[in-house]
């Protein structure tokens, strides 16, 4: 079996295609908003943390240079008399005057407390040996410590400042500590939380990498490795990037690095607080776009109908044309509004027409006897086929020309022929629209008048005989003829009796003389008798 390939309709594959470009459109739409969303906001937040990383640095830095002028100044006030007796109160008024401070103190060139604003006259003359002391005591210069456990046990970080004497001899230093577990100045400069809304937060590290101050309290004095946004802070740079945090999550970070201490502030945000952002923008413009794309759908589905419909309709048309339908019907009526369709229709119209016409002369052809023009034997048997399956009534004329042998012999086959032709336009003149004329076969007629009275057939039938015996035949002479006259079905109950009742009555007529119509006896058939 041969597969013929029907294609695709043209609705469908319109509609497919318009729905992939909508979908591509959405899509791609999507992709490039998120992408550039993401870009500038990624972009928009590093600069935003650089610059409040680097006010932080600037801040902590200005607040470490005045804590240690300030240390400088009273230290070198209070080391023209180390021995005076106001040397407490003088400490608690100066940790007043700094509440960045959680104490002050004053530490002997040999590391014992001479005295300290929280310390009590019992606890004075101890001797310190934690690490910051031990670092101040050697450096004899000012100094931020690197956080260290304090005698008291706690997490500190020490400001200090040398003390000389009036002689310049080395007695010790002034200190002030920073605890870095309690409140504190990192604290109140870097615990913003307007900045943490977002999960924003900012950390500082020491100059060896341990967290100085961090929002998660835990975390603080633990040492950062592996951070290589910390690293680079530590070696003295500021900048952005990005960075996994101890939590595993991507963060947009900014360092800044402060000078005093040596030490680094990183502010940084999440990155899913950007993605989450941008996919909001996407889910917005999705939804904007959302109705003007199915609007469009709708319109492009609607469109594409009217198209493709009379198309559609032809299509159908053209489809059902066959062999055995020559386009009986009209092609449809479209309403179209698409050059393509009218000329389309126009031209299958025009097929169509032109296939009819054809088809027609091929069945008058397959219908009529060329002489004579009247209907050929094969139609004349449909009809009678067709009348006695309708039961419709008629009387058949069955008419022979009487010696047609001699006519032919003397005038010749072609005049014969013309007697015919003429015989033929007389019983279609002489006879009504309804009644069905056939030729036979050589000079035999058969006429069909449907109707129910037999008597006027019988009037007919004598108007034909009468005419041609009172009319010049083509060959100048009058040639007359014979007919056998029955009728269905009041004489016969099928198309095969009639015939032959017909044809027997023709033959009585010849029997008796020529030129007279005979009626034919009632055939005799079941259930009746003549
Ligand atoms: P009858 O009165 O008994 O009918 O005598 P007839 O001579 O007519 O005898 P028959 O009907 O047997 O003769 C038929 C003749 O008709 C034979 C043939 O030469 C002639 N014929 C048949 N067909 C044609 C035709 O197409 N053209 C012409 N010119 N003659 C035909
Ligand atoms: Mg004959
Ligand atoms: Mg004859």
């Amino acid at each position: 079996m041969r597969l013929i390939k029907r294609g695709f309709k043209l609705r469908s594959t319109v509609n497919a295609i318009v729905f992939a470009t909508v979908l591509a459109t959405l899509t791609i739409s999507s992709v490039v908003a998120y992408r550039s969303e993401k870009q500038s906001l990624t972009r928009t937040t590093l600069q935003l943390n650089q610059v409040y990383g680097d006010k932080m640095s600037d801040t902590v830095n200005d607040l470490f240079v005045n804590l240690k002028q300030s240390l400088a100044v009273t230290g070198d006030f209070l080391a023209t008399d180390m021995g005076r007796t106001d040397l407490h109160d003088q400490l608690i008024l100066f940790r007043r005057s700094h509440s960045s401070f959680n104490s002050v103190f004053i530490i002997d060139k040999d590391g014992f407390v001479l005295d300290g604003s929280n310390t009590d006259s019992n606890a004075k003359k101890n001797k310190i040996t934690s690490d910051g002391i031990t670092q101040a005591l050697q450096v004899q210069q000012p100094l931020i410590s690197e956080p260290y456990i304090s005698a008291t046990n706690k997490l500190i970080v020490m400001v200090s400042y040398p003390l000389f004497d009036p002689e310049g001899k080395y007695v010790g230093f002034i200190g002030g500590s920073i605890r870095l577990h309690e409140t504190n100045i990192f604290q109140t400069v870097l615990g913003n939380k307007s900045y943490q809304s977002n999960g924003s937060y900012a950390y500082v590290v020491s100059s060896t990498g341990l967290l100085l101050y961090h929002p998660d309290e835990s975390r603080i004095g633990e040492k950062v490795v592996g951070n290589p946004i910390v690293d680079k802070v530590l070696a003295g740079q500021s900048g952005t990037g990005h960075v996994v945090n101890s939590k595993g999550l991507s963060m947009l970070a900014s360092y800044s690095f402060v000078k005093e201490g040596g030490w680094g502030i990183v502010a940084q945000t999440p990155e899913e607080v950007v993605l989450s952002a941008s996919r909001e923008l996407v889910f917005k413009i999705v939804l904007y776009m959302l109705p003007a794309m199915l609007a469009f759908m709708i319109l492009i589905y609607w469109v594409i109908g009217k198209l493709s419909a009379p198309l559609s309709k032809l299509a159908t048309f053209a489809s059902q044309l066959s062999p055995s339908n020559s386009g009986g019907d009209e092609p449809p009526v479209i309403h179209a509004f698409n050059y393509e369709a009218n000329e389309l229709h126009k031209a299958i119209g025009r097929a169509v027409r032109h296939f009819r016409y054809q088809f027609d002369n091929v069945s008058m052809e397959a219908q009529t006897d060329p002489l004579t023009g009247l209907y050929n034997r094969r139609m004349m048997d449909r009809f009678v086929k067709n009348w006695i399956a309708q039961s419709v009534p008629f009387s058949i004329m069955v008419m022979d020309l009487d010696n047609f042998k001699r006519v032919n012999d003397t005038y010749g086959h072609d005049k014969g022929d013309e007697v015919l032709k003429f015989l033929a336009i007389s019983i279609r003149r002489l006879l009504s629209e309804a009644s069905v004329c056939c030729r036979f076969g050589g000079e035999e007629f058969v006429v069909l008048i449907p109707n129910e009275n037999f008597e006027n057939a019988l009037c007919e039938a004598e108007k034909i005989r009468e005419f041609m015996a009172e009319t010049s035949s083509p060959t100048g002479d009058k040639v007359t003829l014979s007919i056998g006259l029955a009728h269905y079905p009041g004489f016969a109950s099928n198309a095969e009796q009639l015939f032959h009742i017909a044809d027997e009555a023709l033959y009585r007529a010849k029997r008796l003389g020529r030129n007279r119509v005979e009626i034919a006896h009632e055939a005799v058939f079941e259930g009746k008798t003549s």
